[in-house]
């Protein structure tokens, strides 16, 4: 096949009132969703759909999953209708092989993946499927799932992570917006390094990243969605950072962008 290879994106998500805002976060997903080649279909894997099993939506219209308590009515009544793509489910259950992947017919899109592609893709015109993280399964396994993946590139898919590669809810100062901690500073600047190196084993490995990696990845789920980015990665993709920034604290909102630096 001749077509263009699509570029993969991490995504830093934050909070989901992103959906509704417009601030420098929700413009500027708007600006890459505007500057990518147009997907036939979007894999996304999301830190949202955290669960003991290897999974991917496997129906024809997924809904809209409110996946959280005490926002705004007007979060719980936005509705991302975009389609699912069953085929593209079987195609990614072919790729995964001898994976064993459930065919999916009860989740649909949490706000991992709607938060951002509402502004990417406002028109929700292109079909969406989710791949579930494992959660019984290692940093390692996440990873490995991108190599096996990464073919869909070549099929027009937009492979999509959204997590915060610095999530501690726990940590967060709600009232200081910019004051980030010295540990998310430097533990985003090392997977900022690693990622420019090309130190994928490194970035696997992210609990030796930093001494204080734990206070910055304390649940792996945020983390996990830039490994299966990263293992469809290749050797002359150019990697920028479209988005970058802590946001109170201890919010990475990193966006990872690798495009084909192939002609044509
Ligand atoms: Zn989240």
């Amino acid at each position: 096949m001749n077509a263009t290879r699509m570029p993969v994106v991490f995504v830093g998500h934050g909070s989901p009132m992103n959906t509704l805002e417009d601030n420098r976060y929700s413009r500027a997903w708007r600006s890459i969703g505007r500057s990518l080649p147009r997907p036939r279909a979007i894999l996304a894997i999301s830190a949202h759909w955290y669960v003991p099993t290897l999974a991917v939506t496997a129906m024809e219209m997924p809904r809209t999953i409110h996946d959280f308590g005490g926002f705004p009515q007007e979060l719980f009544e936005y509705r991302y209708p975009a389609p699912g793509n069953p085929t593209l489910a079987a195609r990614v259950q072919e790729l995964l092989q001898p994976l064993a992947v459930t065919a999916d017919q009860a989740w649909g899109l949490d706000h991992g993946t709607w938060s951002v592609l509402a502004h990417m893709f406002p028109e929700a015109d292109i079909p969406v499927v989710q791949l579930s993280l494992d959660r019984t399964r290692p940093s390692s396994f996440h990873y490995q799932l991108g190599r096996q993946l990464a073919s869909l590139r070549d099929e027009g898919v937009l492979i999509l992570g959204s997590g915060n590669i610095v999530h501690n809810l726990a940590a967060i100062k709600w009232d200081e917006p910019d004051a980030p901690y010295e540990w998310a500073s430097r533990f985003e600047g090392a997977v900022k390094g690693k990622l420019l190196n090309r130190d994928h084993a490194a970035l696997v490995d992210y609990r030796h990243l930093d001494p204080e990696a734990l206070s910055s990845v304390p649940t792996a789920e945020h983390y996990l969605p830039l490994l299966p980015v990263l293992g469809a990665l290749r050797d002359d993709d150019k990697i920028s950072f479209p988005v970058e920034g802590i946001h109170m604290g201890s919010l990475s909102m990193l966006t990872v962008l690798a495009e084909s630096s192939r002609a044509g």
